[in-house]
């Protein structure tokens, strides 16, 4: 067995612990502090976070055996690159283990706004039989605008063509080709802003996303436009969004992602056509088994010096 120690600072599934546990010797110290942290993590060659752990520049510069930071799951936000990529330390994720969760997530929000399930659900549980208050619409032979046609973005398009929606896709990298193998076209995201009646967000935040969804960009989508956003905080301006749901621009929205988490914007949260769940797109068992594994053997895999899928740097 190798020397080399690994620290889990957010947990792992056994899974993936077992992976880890034949070849190195493995600490879990899952809700460890930051302060702690640092102290703790000059004796290891690797650590692996989720989404908890911020990995700032003072906690990459104290890791004097650091060798890689795994992220289990996709977004590496809360790891500060440019400070790993100084000392020479490998970043690498499991990107692709949470597609199929978050993409069934934002066809069920997609669901449940056309049909209104959480109201249905609520009133009926107080002892109100909204019948007739609740008319929805049908998903069949709506559009829907995909912005962001990677994994997720196009897992989304393929179970959105299953439903009979029509599909337009904006992405700065995916070919027409790939948007055509859902029955679907990629446009300019001027014209997918006017043209859908659903839009769904699938990019990742960057310069050039964040606030990509404001007041300008919403007045020019259709009126009763529905927007959904599990992708990341920060793309839709949620001031933008509460006034264009307040005004009737919006006929509902459905967030897993917000500009703060947990979330503190009381009014969008709580507005009677939003649908909100507290990010969790990738929170499944399939997926969290998935990531673990992923992780598990791509940070065997860096440590080892052997060929890795998912270098971030
Ligand atoms: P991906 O990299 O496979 O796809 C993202 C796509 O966005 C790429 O095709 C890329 O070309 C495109 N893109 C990047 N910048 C763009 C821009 N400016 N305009 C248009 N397109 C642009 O990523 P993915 O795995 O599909 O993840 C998508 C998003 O979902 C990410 O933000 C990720 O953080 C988020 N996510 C959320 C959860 C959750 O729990 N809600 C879980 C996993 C991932």
């Amino acid at each position: 067995m190798e020397s080399w120690r690994i620290l889990l600072t957010d947990g792992l599934q056994d899974v993936g612990i077992e992976i880890l546990a034949k070849e190195t010797h493995v600490d879990d110290h899952d809700g460890v502090s930051a302060q702690d942290l640092v102290k703790e993590i000059g004796e290891y060659d690797a650590m692996i976070v989720r989404g908890r752990t911020k990995v700032t520049r003072e906690i990459i510069e104290a890791g004097k055996k650091l060798k890689v930071i795994g992220r289990s799951g996709v977004g590496v936000d809360n790891i500060d690159i440019a400070a790993a990529q100084d000392k020479g330390i490998i970043v690498v994720n499991a990107p692709s283990s949470t597609s199929t969760a978050v993409a069934e997530l934002a066809m069920g929000l997609i669901f449940a706004l056309a049909r209104e399930i959480p109201r249905a659900d609520a009133a009926a549980k107080h002892g109100e039989w909204l019948k007739k208050g609740l008319m929805g619409i049908e998903l069949y032979g709506k559009t829907l605008g995909i912005i962001g046609f990677g994994r997720i973005g196009s897992t989304v398009g393929k179970m959105a063509a299953a439903a009979g929606m029509h599909i337009l896709a904006y992405d700065i990298f995916t070919t027409p080709e790939a948007v055509k193998m859902v029955g679907g076209e990629l446009l300019a995201v001027d014209e997918i802003i006017m043209k859908s009646d659903f839009i769904t967000i699938h990019t990742p935040l960057t310069d050039e996303t964040r606030g990509m969804i404001n007041a300008k960009a919403i007045s020019q989508m259709k009126d009763g436009v529905y927007i959904i956003c599990t992708a990341r905080g920060g793309i839709i301006d949620e001031k933008a969004l509460l006034e264009a749901l307040n005004s009737g621009k919006v006929a509902g929205a459905a967030l897993d992602v917000f500009e703060v988490e947990p979330s503190t914007n009381k009014e969008l949260i709580n507005h009677p056509r939003v649908i909100v769940t507290p990010h969790i797109g990738g929170q499944t068992h399939e997926a969290q088994r998935r990531a673990s594994i992923d992780i598990a053997g791509e940070v065997l895999a860096a440590l080892k010096g052997n060929q890795l899928h998912w270098r971030v740097i």
